[in-house]
């Protein structure tokens, strides 16, 4: 054996165990009994305990000076697994077990507090989580990660290669243009109906099940499950969906199975030879997220597909009081101002990115105290999107990714619609007559292109390379913003 294969087969089991402490995952959000959840903290513990000490053992180190990969895939392996060492042997095991322990109560009280809306309740925790993830972005930074900016250095764990300073010059791009298109829409004479009625629960879930195959899911190496906040788990031949359904929300549980959809078709389209290598996943949060949004935005709400779902819809559940596939089209799409970012529209969603994207830049910069969040939020929210927080549960307590120490993620969401928005203009010229296709409910023929300049690649090409690989040019906000000016002025009569 040469020392690249041992790294290898040692590295085979680190991502294989790295597979099943997701499926624990899955499990605990999909099948577990609600009196196990003291039993699985531990287990999962377990197997992070392992997890940690594998990514972190001196053996890979001691490999890793001397291993010469075979060929390209191999030398894009070594520097993935150099990678994940480095930034592992950068944080100090005690703050590394620090921010595990204090992180999974976190999120235990940001829970309460939201759901009493009581912000003071969360502020202590939130400060230790807070400083906590300082010091492992100044560890980082220190090591070298991020260019030696504690910040970069976080957000580089999410999508490597991404700056700060980037995402502010391309948000400062974006924000006027999506600020005005927002005002023109909501000041439009002739707004979309909004959907009513009651939509058979099970009838639901056959639908979303027909949707997902339509975006070219694989159910031999996959399944669908309930779950309260829709997420995929797994690569490889097992890569599970979740859905949820609400019956006068119908549009919650399609769109989010199309999402998902989109995550696990490209870990479902990864060339199989990377299966149990550091290739064998997604590149990226924004490469992977613009894989869920393309299929569920640009694709699943485009004209042409919302025609055969509005037919679809008719035939399960009968007139439910949208006359054409025009209305329902523009019913599908409809812009509508609100508190909270996963059930944001098309035109709001970036702005609710911008605004935690400053928000949590203001806490690591020290221009912000955790204490004052709440106030710069609200003022914040006030000023974007003309409306005044109601309640904390609806402001700064409405997502998780805090409590649990995301910080540097949040743009990593406005990076997979930036990059949905290059893939779908370089999709459209390959592939001319794809309204086509969509208008008959099949949108396998998109599928085929990403799978084949995007998701087969899985790890092979940094996030930015891989997609201006697909595209021919370099990822920037233009298409996207054209697509949105485009489709909501077309709806909106402006
Ligand atoms: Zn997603």
């Amino acid at each position: 054996m040469t020392v690249f294969s041992d790294l290898m087969a040692f590295q085979r089991e680190t991502e294989a165990l790295g597979q099943i402490a997701g499926r624990l995952g899955w499990d605990q959000e999909t099948m577990m009994p609600d009196g196990a959840a003291e039993q699985r903290g531990e287990e999962m513990a377990a197997i992070e305990n392992v997890l940690h000490a594998r990514r972190t053992d001196p053996r890979v180190g001691a490999w890793l000076e001397k291993a010469e990969a075979p060929d390209a895939a191999g030398a894009r392996s070594l520097e993935l697994i150099r990678r994940t060492f480095g930034r592992n042997a950068a944080i100090p095991a005690r703050l590394a077990s620090e921010i595990a322990r204090v992180t999974s109560v976190a999120q235990g009280t940001w829970a309460e507090a939201r759901a009493r809306d009581d912000v003071a309740h969360f502020l202590p925790t939130l400060e230790r989580v807070v400083s906590l993830v300082r010091e492992k972005g100044q560890a980082l930074a220190a090591a070298g990660f991020g260019g030696g900016d504690p910040y970069d250095a976080l957000l580089d764990d999410y999508e490597p290669g991404a700056t700060a300073g980037g995402i502010v010059a391309m948000f400062d791009r974006m924000r006027p243009r999506l600020v005005a298109l927002r005002a023109a829409v909501l000041g439009a004479a002739d707004q979309p109906k909004p959907l009513s009625g009651e939509f058979d629960h099970a009838r639901q879930l056959g639908l979303s099940r027909d949707l997902a195959t339509a975006f070219g899911y694989d159910w031999t190496r996959g399944r669908v499950d309930l779950a309260v906040h829709p997420f995929s788990s797994g690569s490889g031949n097992d890569v599970r969906i979740t859905t949820r359904v609400v019956e006068a929300e119908p549009f919650n549980c399609f769109y989010s199975t199309i999402h998902e959809t989109g995550h696990a078709t490209y870990e479902q389209g990864i060339d199989p030879a990377y299966l149990f290598t550091p290739l064998g996943q997604g590149v990226s949060m924004g490469v992977h997220e613009s894989q869920s949004r393309i299929y569920e935005n640009q694709l699943g709400r485009s004209r042409a597909f919302t025609g055969w779902l509005y037919a679809r819809m008719r035939a399960i559940f009968g007139d439910f009081g949208i006359g054409s596939a025009e209305d329902f089209y523009r019913t599908v799409n409809r812009v509508q101002s609100g508190f909270i970012r996963t059930e944001a529209d098309e035109v709001h969603y970036n702005l609710h990115i911008m605004m935690r994207f400053d928000l949590e830049r203001a806490l690591f910069g020290g221009k912000l105290e955790v204490a004052d969040l709440e106030d710069a939020w609200n003022t914040r929210f006030a000023t974007d999107f003309g409306v005044a927080v109601d309640k904390p549960s609806n402001g700064m307590l409405q997502d998780v990714h805090w409590s649990v120490g995301l910080f540097g993620y949040f743009p990593t969401y406005a990076l997979g619609n930036v990059y949905a928005g290059c893939l779908m203009r370089a999709l459209r010229d390959a592939i001319p007559d794809l309204d086509a296709s969509l208008a008959r409910g099949e949108a396998q023929p998109a599928t085929d292109w990403l799978r084949e300049k995007v998701q087969r690649f899985g790890g092979l090409y940094a996030p930015a390379e891989v997609i201006e690989r697909a595209c021919g040019f370099a990822p920037s906000e233009e298409p996207l913003l054209d697509y949105l000016e485009a489709k909501f002025r077309g709806i909106y009569g402006l």
